[in-house]
């Protein structure tokens, strides 16, 4: 996916031969070779283990891509074509996503690692992955994103290898709407997968939807009915601009005040009151209007407001591509290749350090309702979320 996507990346060039020529070949920006080891972090940065920032955030969340392939191809994310996939050698290997989740739990503290995509579930060597860190001490909670086809035959084997949580992506529980919006005829595999978490003796799961305007708008409550009635934490995510075509139009996306607008139709929203605690979703009690305020709550919904309601200040996510780069934020322009160095001898400090210095250069926030806001050129189908 890196070539021809043209993202500066910073690159420690030491063994510079093989970066040179790997990073030529991959047409990115070069850092001026230096001796093997010595990652100079940035003078203004405090000597502190964790993945700190300016801001005085602190990276706990990690997010790993395991490939930036996909069995589905949604409208607000990929062309029908799909796009130029990594080669199997520029994936991070097993033993490499191992190492750089060790580095994370025992140098920063990250105590959740999340497996994103692409799609996670087309690593045939998925289970392993996952039993590699859940045998990591101290051992971080577990999440996975993924869109549940074919996991109907694997969640079991997920579970009992340490997987904790899934978040399944599912924008519409209507079979038209959701081949409209994938341009795959999967939702009963996608129900199967949903239905095969809970007998995994997996914790409850999460939907991700993102509702768009004439497509699946109309279905707000009735996808949350549906999500309360089996028991999943529904939450509708703002539509962001990070789809490959770069057609993102604000004025087309669907705000948190357009969602809360449509399930009021129906249902009563109050803020819950746990902490949100650096979550990307704010959690409301769901009551039936009919009932009133004093009703029975039926359950929780979420609304991850990126554009319209940013959540930046209290960002804890660090994320790597699955080509091995830091990226500080979900919308960076540029990336901190640890894969290059680390196949080219790089020790844990080295890599450590890397990683230390692109997140201490995190962005405040997204900068998206600015004016000067330019779309990054990785698209979501190679970061995860
Ligand atoms: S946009 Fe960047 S800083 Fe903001 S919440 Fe997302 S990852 Fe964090």
């Amino acid at each position: 996916m890196s070539v021809g996507l043209g993202i500066p990346v910073v690159k420690p060039a030491s063994g510079a031969g093989a970066a040179l020529a790997d990073s030529s070949a991959r047409g990115l920006a070069e850092a001026p070779p230096k001796p093997r080891g010595a990652v100079m972090l940035p003078s203004d940065r405090p000597d502190e283990a964790g993945l700190i920032d300016r801001f005085g955030r602190s990276g706990t969340d990690l997010r790993i891509s395991l490939t930036d392939r996909c069995n589905l191809r949604c409208t607000y994310c990929m062309p029908a074509e799909g796009l130029p996939f990594l080669a199997p050698p520029s994936l991070m290997s097993i033993d490499e996503i191992t190492r750089f989740a060790r580095i994370a739990v025992t140098e920063f503290g990250v105590r959740q690692v999340r497996f994103t995509g692409g799609e996670p579930l087309l690593r045939k060597d998925l289970v392993e992955i996952i039993r590699a860190v859940a045998a990591l001490e101290p051992r971080p909670e577990i999440s996975m994103t993924t869109n549940a086809i074919g996991l109907s035959s694997r969640a079991e084997a997920l579970a009992e290898a340490g997987l904790d949580r899934i978040n399944v992506s599912l924008d519409s529980i209507e079979p038209e709407t959701f081949a409209k919006i994938t341009r795959r005829p999967f939702l009963s595999r996608v129900l199967a997968g949903i239905d095969a978490v809970g007998a995994a003796g997996l914790v409850s799961t999460k939907i991700n939807a993102v509702l768009m305007p004439g497509i699946n708008d109309d279905q707000a409550v009735e996808l949350l009915e549906w999500a309360l009635a089996g028991g999943h934490q529904l939450r509708f995510i703002e539509q962001m601009p990070l789809d490959a075509d770069h057609v993102w139009n604000r004025d087309s996306m669907i705000t948190a005040d357009g969602i809360r607008e449509r399930l009021s139709v129906r249902y009563l929203l109050s803020p819950d009151e746990a902490p949100r605690d650096g979550a990307p979703a704010e959690l409301f009690q769901v009551r039936e209007r009919s009932a009133g305020a004093d009703g029975p709550m039926l359950g929780l919904v979420g609304i991850i407001a990126s554009v319209s309601e940013p959540f930046c200040s209290d960002c804890r996510r660090t994320r790597l591509t699955a080509e091995g780069a830091v990226r500080s934020c979900l919308f960076s322009h540029t990336e901190t290749d640890l894969l290059g160095p680390l196949r080219d001898g790089a020790d844990d400090r080295e890599l450590a350090d890397l990683w230390r210095g692109a997140m201490w250069a995190k962005p405040s926030g997204h900068n998206m309702n600015s004016a000067g806001f330019e779309q990054p050129d990785r698209p979501m189908s190679a970061i995860g979320g």
